[in-house]
């Protein structure tokens, strides 16, 4: 029954959120999945990437196979809502509800063992250090996909502001890649009653912060997507001293490398040229921290044929976000499938110190699953 099984997922969840860890700490997490994976009876292979968990489960002789795959990690936040299952760990919080796709993913592949139709493998997947954007890439790294060889690659995050039951996704770029910059402007520091004998890195460090307005309004086609947001401006000046450096720092959004690359080129030009106009030099920085996330043609078919089995409400043309997820990484060398269920319309956003899973998502999710596998590795491909 959805009730008894939603009962057990539920207590799952609410484990993991009173016990939060964060990226490549998910120790304890970890042993904890890899224990209840190991109780269904599935093979379960620990350590990869860090604590990443990999569990297999093969039915049948057909040669196909699909990953599902889960994060584990929470975040450095406080967590500011009263509730029985609160973080028990100060600073550290489920506020992306990790916990539940976690949970939800070892439902499902508690489920699949009773589960005779279908024909192939299914890797279980769950990586640590979403949120930093590197987890995935340690598994990668560690082999994830020579020892665990996949055709298709799926995964889920809640959203919410949608209703529980609602399921979200689309053809092509979902989420944006994100970039990292760090502009260092340095200029000669001094008096600040003596400025004609300095070069003020501030002057210079405020016409660069101007002038980025213009990448994305005037060297980025407009029908391309980005953002660039300066975050950080920080100075080695105090009361009365002019600074020698400045440091600008901030982070840029789009869907395609060819506009990244355009940021980056127009970025490293304009703190270049801007700095040498006030008599400063520029060095720049400029690192990709989450590639963007592309949902093949196929593979989002079968998510909306599987979540139409499952879900209330399906939206298969959802808006793109420019967030960006580690699971693109995976995506990137595997075709498969990233989608939102709803997390409920009243729930406070993610990263909210407020924030909480709703279990009520967990049985769609892990339904949602099961159906994917039926519908990917089906008994009479062979
Ligand atoms: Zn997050
Ligand atoms: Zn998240």
């Amino acid at each position: 029954m959805i009730a008894r099984d939603m009962t057990e997922m539920a207590a799952w969840r609410r484990h993991l959120h009173a016990h939060p860890e964060t990226g490549f700490e998910e120790h304890e997490t970890a042993a904890f999945v890899a224990e209840i994976l190991r109780a269904a009876g599935l093979e379960v292979a620990t350590g990869i990437g860090g604590p990443g968990v990999v569990a297999t489960l093969r039915r049948g002789g057909g040669n196909r196979a699909i990953g599902l795959r889960a994060d584990m990690d929470a975040l450095l936040i406080q967590e500011a809502a009263d509730r029985p299952h609160r973080s028990t760990i100060p600073g550290r919080m489920h506020a992306c509800g990790h916990d539940g796709h976690t949970a939800a993913l070892l439902g499902a592949a508690q489920a699949l063992t009773a589960e005779p139709d279908f024909d192939g493998t299914v890797h279980f997947i769950f990586q640590p250090a979403e949120e930093h954007g590197r987890g995935m890439q340690a598994m990668l790294d560690d082999g994830l996909l020579s020892r665990f060889p996949i055709d298709e690659a799926y995964g889920l995050h809640n959203l919410p502001g949608l209703p529980v039951g609602h399921f979200a996704t689309r053809p092509g770029p979902l989420m944006a890649a994100e970039d990292n910059f760090a502009i260092t402007l340095t200029g000669r520091g001094g008096h600040a009653a003596r400025p004609h004998v300095c070069i003020d890195p501030i002057l210079a460090g405020s016409a660069v912060v101007m002038a980025l307005q213009q990448v994305v309004a005037r060297r980025l086609d407009p029908v391309a997507p980005a953002v660039l947001s300066v975050t950080e401006f920080l100075t080695d000046g105090t009361r009365n001293v002019i600074p020698t450096t400045v440091r600008i720092l901030g982070d840029a959004r789009s869907f395609r490398p060819e506009v990244s690359a355009i940021i980056e080129a127009e970025l490293r030009r304009i703190a270049e040229a801007t700095a040498a106009a006030h008599g400063a030099t520029a060095s720049v920085a400029y690192t990709r921290e989450f590639v963007s996330t592309l949902n093949a043609a196929e593979p989002t078919r079968a998510a909306l044929r599987a979540a139409a089995t499952c879900m209330d409400t399906l939206d298969p043309e959802c808006p793109m976000l420019m967030g960006s997820e580690d699971f693109a990484r995976l995506l990137a060398h595997v075709p498969g499938n990233f989608a939102f269920v709803g997390n409920g319309v009243d729930c406070a956003g993610l990263h909210n110190p407020t924030y909480d899973f709703d279990d009520r998502a967990l049985p769609h999710m892990r339904d949602y699953y099961l159906a994917l596998v039926r519908d990917r590795l089906p008994k009479e491909s062979e």
